[in-house]
């Protein structure tokens, strides 16, 4: 997809995926094991939930290659993105399929490094054909710029990034949203944004100040709410379908266009999110 092509649709309305991690673990995946394997074991698994995102109205779903890379595995990884990208083109034919990478989870690392393995990963990305690249859950401004120089060195798709930030805009790493997205900005980003990180109820400041210091279209795409740990150990995210398409709404009314739900959401609660940022009329 051409980049400006990516920032027409962007500055209007785009509506993401929800979870994947929490849906594939509510259908059997055990904790601890690669979701990337699992999820090539029980491919019906993705095809249905990715399935089930479009029919709920996301034009965009994510390939499930979030932790396929050398950060996170041993094994050669180029096979596996490979074989995940085709897998959420056949699970969802008519969205666009963005080829997802994330942090590298540690802050030890050097810069050449991280754009080492990140060039490594979006390179078979875009040569698999993947619509746009996602940088997400991102936990340092440093990380994001080598994954994001990394995709522009590799190919000429459209790039959003996505920060994990707590409710003030700090990022887990040290510092702030509103310092990284400028930043990401100059360095040719095409979207900038938050997510996971908390409930769409406690990002609307966040979501209006980032409105404020970029140009770029906003992304936010939230958890179902602050998770509480139940008895068995398992983080149980509280926002019913209803309450986050609800909340989702004012953080479209604060700024943000590109919209969609992290840990915790469902098919459900991108279904209430799309019924509720398309609605014309609504009160605030
Ligand atoms: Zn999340």
């Amino acid at each position: 997809m051409k980049r400006e092509e990516f920032r027409r649709l962007a500055s209007g309305t785009l509506i993401l995926d929800g979870a994947t991690g929490s849906n594939l673990m509510a259908a059997g995946m055990p904790r601890g094991v690669s979701a990337e394997h699992w999820v090539l074991e029980h491919p019906e698994v993705l095809r249905q939930l990715q399935g089930s995102y479009v029919q709920a109205g996301s034009q965009v779903v994510y390939a499930p290659t979030f932790t396929a890379s050398r950060f996170y595995l041993k094994e050669p990884v180029a096979d596996l993105n490979r074989r995940l990208v085709a897998l959420s083109r056949e699970a969802a034919p008519h969205a666009l399929v963005a080829g997802d990478v994330t942090t590298v989870g540690r802050p030890d690392l050097s810069y050449e490094e991280m754009l080492e393995g990140y060039r490594e990963q979006i390179e078979v990305l875009a040569g698999e054909g993947c619509d746009l690249i996602v940088i997400e859950t991102m936990m340092a401004q440093q990380e994001t710029m080598a994954a994001l120089e990394a995709a522009r060195a590799v190919c000429d798709l459209p790039v959003m990034c996505s920060f994990s930030v707590s409710s003030d805009g700090m990022l887990y790493f040290g510092g702030s949203v509103y310092e990284a997205a400028p930043a990401l900005e100059a360095l040719g980003a095409d979207a900038v944004g938050i997510n996971c990180s908390a409930g769409p109820d406690q990002l609307e400041s966040v979501v209006r100040s980032l409105r404020e210091c970029v140009e770029l279209p906003v992304i936010a795409k939230p958890n179902a709410g602050l998770p509480v740990i139940n008895d068995r150990g398992e983080a149980v995210y509280p926002m019913t379908a209803e309450d986050f398409g609800r909340s989702m709404k004012k953080l479209q009314l604060a700024g943000a266009s590109v919209l969609g739900g992290c840990c915790g959401t469902t098919p459900a609660h991108i279904a209430a999110l799309t019924r509720h940022v398309r609605a014309k009329e609504e009160t605030k």
